[in-house]
């Protein structure tokens, strides 16, 4: 067998699929972990040459042993579902065991180890967690911290990067906590993890390990990010500093999240990575490892068109706005879901609607809900 085999989890997601459409391309075999090979992504990475989709939940007993038989590499991103510490810790045990050598870890920040003053993100803290344990035990590790999604941006009422259409139908407003003059880290995550972790991969443990990398290729105010909207889409997009509108169910545990979030980055002005990555190396450390990066008004004029017509939105074809007869009390309001639920009348993400939604998996399992961003 040529290739170096890599083990990834939660592969439908956005980070995972990336790498693994890019390790497949040159020819690495990639041993990839999914709850269900049912829907458009699992049924993409099934059919990528050198890929061995593993079924299954990550608390499934063996199911971590077994992705990691033979494998010598891993980029592992836990998500909020279930027990994330637990299932992060017992990943980073296995591949302890199974003497990985190069760990790659999507990681965030906890903001509240550097002022009494800020809280911690309680999605992201429990990254931070993961990655000290993973320090602790020893393994060859890089520890990534990703930017805002482009593709967290929708005109569908879900919290946080809504795009919302006004009703002259032919212009937007962004409305979010963050100061419209503070930069923020942005990445493409499908177009771009996938190529940069590669290269992390390849560069070696040597290079990276220990370190951690502010995967974000651009640094944007609120501001700049609907200058570059407006320009991409020729219609007007505009900043509005606002509290987070909850509209949608969200996943349990997540509008605590928004909660804090709004107050330590968006009152607080707390830097989206923490003070220790907010460095003036990111965004040039990422562009370095990869400069084919998509950037804001590319993904503006040449994705988000794609994915909005893929949620049954038809503005962009005759200024008709929210597809007829969905209004936002269609949507359900801001009640929380339970794991695995999922609502009536609730939104719809790209990944589910058609073949053309391929290139977005917001949603990529189908649970017919929304399932978190940032
Ligand atoms: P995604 O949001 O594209 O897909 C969701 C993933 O969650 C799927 O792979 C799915 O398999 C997995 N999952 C596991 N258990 C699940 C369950 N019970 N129900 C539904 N889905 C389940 O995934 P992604 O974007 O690759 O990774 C998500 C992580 O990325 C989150 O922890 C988030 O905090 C982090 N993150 C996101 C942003 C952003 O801007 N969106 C930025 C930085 C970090």
């Amino acid at each position: 067998m040529t290739g170096r085999i890599v083990v990834t989890i939660n592969s439908t997601g956005r980070q995972a699929a990336s790498f693994i459409r890019v390790a497949s391309a040159v020819g690495w075999h990639v041993r990839a972990q999914v709850r269900s090979k049912d829907g458009l992504v699992a049924e993409e990475l099934a059919a990528l040459p050198n890929v061995t989709l593993f079924e299954g939940p990550l608390e499934q007993t063996g199911l971590i042993e077994d992705l990691f038989q033979g494998a010598e590499l891993a980029f592992i991103n836990t998500t909020h579902w279930g027990d994330e510490v637990c299932v992060g810790r017992a990943i980073a045990d296995v591949a302890k065991r199974s003497r990985i050598k190069h760990f790659i870890y999507s990681s965030m920040p906890d903001h509240s180890i550097y002022s009494s003053d800020w809280k911690a993100l309680p999605l992201w803290a429990n990254k931070f967690t993961i990655e000290n344990y993973v320090r602790q035990i020893g393994l060859p590790a890089t520890f990534i911290y990703c930017g805002i999604y482009n593709n967290n941006f929708t005109s569908l009422p879900y919290p946080l990067f809504r795009m919302e259409l006004q009703p002259d139908r032919k212009s937007f407003v962004w409305k979010a906590p963050f100061s419209p003059d503070e930069p923020l880290p942005w990445l493409d995550a499908e177009h771009d993890v996938g190529p940069a972790i590669l290269q992390i991969f390849k560069q070696g443990v040597r290079r990276w390990g220990g370190h951690r990398i502010p995967l974000a290729f651009e640094k944007l105010t609120p501001t700049e990010v609907c200058a570059l909207f407006s320009r991409a889409l020729s219609l007007p997009v505009t900043y509005q500093r606002g509290p987070i509108d909850i509209l949608v169910p969200v996943p349990p545990g997540y509008r605590e999240h928004l909660d804090i979030l709004e107050e330590t980055l968006g009152q607080k002005g707390a830097p989206y990575f923490g003070p220790e990555l907010d460095r003036p190396s990111y965004p040039a450390e990422a562009v370095d490892l990869w400069q084919g990066c998509r950037g804001i008004e590319e993904y503006a004029r040449e994705v988000f068109p794609v994915e909005e017509a893929a949620n049954g939105l038809r503005w962009m074809e005759d200024g008709a706005g929210v597809e007829e007869g969905k209004g936002e009390e269609d949507w359900g309001r801001g009640e929380e879901l339970g794991e695995g639920g999922s609502g009536e009348g609730r939104p719809v993400t790209p990944g589910e609607v058609d073949g053309s939604a391929r290139m977005g998996t917001k949603g990529t399992e189908s649970q017919g809900f929304f399932v978190g961003n940032c």
